[in-house]
């Protein structure tokens, strides 16, 4: 690094080579759109190169759980580096830190998981179990191999798990979804069509239009359902009132394996373990990764609930050894990483501070925008919430796209050095700071979130952009 360049060169810089993530790549490569230099961190602040502050309410991709600068991850990491930075884990090769971590991590989540399969992002993960539905069905001779996701349900960025995200913008231009993956509706009840439905009764709404899926292609060629227990980057959306008890039962009469794609519930969020025990979803496989490392290195899990195993087993026992894997499956680095921050987790009792000042949180928020001008909707569990914009709340309308308010709620936020993430579809501003986050620091996040709101409420009203 050349210490000596300003922050404006080295944006300069990475304008000509680097190749940006969700980024628009004309504007940014022509300097017309913002860059920015991430520099350093503590707790639940980071500070950019020119030295400001900001407040990560969105623990960067709702994955850095125990906050920034953990030393005793770092010490892990570099120890077990000296030691042994990798081997692979093929042919029943394995290292200390791995055994450690899955019995952990199968302790955790309980429901019968039986076994753990590691990656390194989200998206593979969620790869792992598409070939594992297949596998399955192929050993139990069925064609039950179709998986139905849901519109709005993010399962990552490749091209099959990018064919489970229900998000138009990862499918267009991509030639996705691929063959054999389809899409159920959102359990989105802020959105829903008729005004005067219950949430029981909307819930029962999307049971039977899963069933009715499930049907119309064939209960024979439907092999699992995958989905989030709380949508996330389609909205920030918990489920309405019966909703998971209701796809449980539909499931069960189809023989459908259920997929808890727990990437960002996981490990403690909703204040509970993992968000499929909150709501009782008894999954039949389970993905893990953001929280499972807080991001300090890649780690990503596939858990294997007991009667999915069994299967598998069998099926080697015909085929021979099971022809999946990735050279850093496994990888002893991550493993240590991710002990050390379970070990974080647990000793601090994140979790139930996720619960009490996930609470706080949602009801700071509640008073300070329920009513607001401009917010339709607010929601969430545990550190997990969402504001939806709306210019006329009462009829729960939706503000033209191409007037962007939640990107400029977002841009407003970060001027009151608040990171608040602008979900990607729809106008909505979404929380999930890290789990050590005290009620004091809540207090300050929704105050700063406040101004931001109510700045761009004065500016459309300036604008005569009419509001209610
Ligand atoms: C982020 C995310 C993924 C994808 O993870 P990557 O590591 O980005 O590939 C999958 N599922 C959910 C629920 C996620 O939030």
């Amino acid at each position: 690094m050349r210490e000596n360049d300003s922050t404006q060169s080295l944006i300069e810089r990475d304008r000509a080579f680097v190749f940006h993530a969700s980024t628009h790549l004309r504007d940014y490569a022509q300097g017309r759109a913002p860059g920015r230099v991430i520099s350093g961190g503590r707790g639940i602040r980071l500070r950019d190169r020119d030295g400001h502050e900001l407040i990560d309410g969105f623990a960067g991709l709702y994955c850095v759980n125990v906050g920034y600068g953990r030393e005793e991850i770092i010490e892990a990491i570099a120890a077990q580096g000296r030691q042994l930075a990798y081997y692979h884990t093929y042919v029943g090769h394995t290292n200390e830190p791995l055994v450690e971590l899955s019995e952990k991590v199968l302790g955790l989540a309980g429901q019968g998981m039986s076994k753990i399969y590691y990656g390194l992002s989200g998206s593979d993960a969620n790869e792992t179990q598409i070939k594992l539905v297949r596998y399955y069905a192929n050993v139990l001779g069925t064609d039950k191999k179709k998986i139905i996701s849901r519109t709005r349900g993010y399962h990552g960025s490749t091209i099959a798990a990018g064919s489970l995200t229900g998000l138009p913008s990862f499918h267009d231009h991509f030639d996705l979804p691929i063959a054999g993956i389809l899409h159920t509706d959102a359990p989105y009840y802020y959105r829903r069509d008729r005004g005067e439905q219950s949430e029981r009764e909307f819930s029962r709404q999307c049971a039977e239009s899963l069933e009715a899926l499930i049907l119309r292609e064939g209960p024979g060629t439907v092999g699992a359902f995958i989905a989030e227990p709380v949508l996330g980057t389609g909205g920030i959306v918990p489920p309405p009132q019966g909703y998971w008890e209701e796809i449980r039962a539909v499931l069960d009469r189809y023989q459908v394996l259920l997929i808890a794609d727990e990437v960002v519930c996981g490990f403690g969020r909703l204040g509970v373990d993992f968000g499929s025990q909150y709501y009782a979803m008894k999954p039949d496989l389970i993905t893990v990764a953001k929280g499972l490392t807080s991001a300090y290195l890649p780690l990503s899990g596939v858990m294997v609930g007991e009667r999915v195993w069994k299967v598998l087993e069998q099926g080697t026992g015909e085929f021979g050894p099971i022809g999946h894997g990735y050279t850093y499956s496994g990888h002893p680095l991550g493993a240590v990483a991710a002990l050390a921050n379970l070990e974080i987790i647990q000793r601090e009792g994140l979790t139930a501070n996720a619960a009490r000042v996930g609470a706080h949180l949602q009801a700071r928020l509640a008073g300070r925008f329920g009513g607001h001008p401009l917010v339709g909707d607010v929601r969430g569990i545990g550190l997990l919430a969402a504001l939806e914009f709306s210019p006329r709340p009462r009829e729960r309308r939706q503000f033209d796209p191409a007037l962007r308010i939640g990107a400029r709620v977002g841009a407003a936020a970060l001027e009151q050095g608040l990171i608040a993430r602008a979900m990607p579809h729809g106008d909505i501003l979404g929380f999930a700071p890290p789990l050590i986050i005290t009620a004091e620091e809540v207090d300050d996040l929704v105050e700063r979130a406040g101004r931001a709101v109510d700045r761009v409420r004065d500016e459309l009203i300036r604008e005569g952009v009419v509001l209610d």
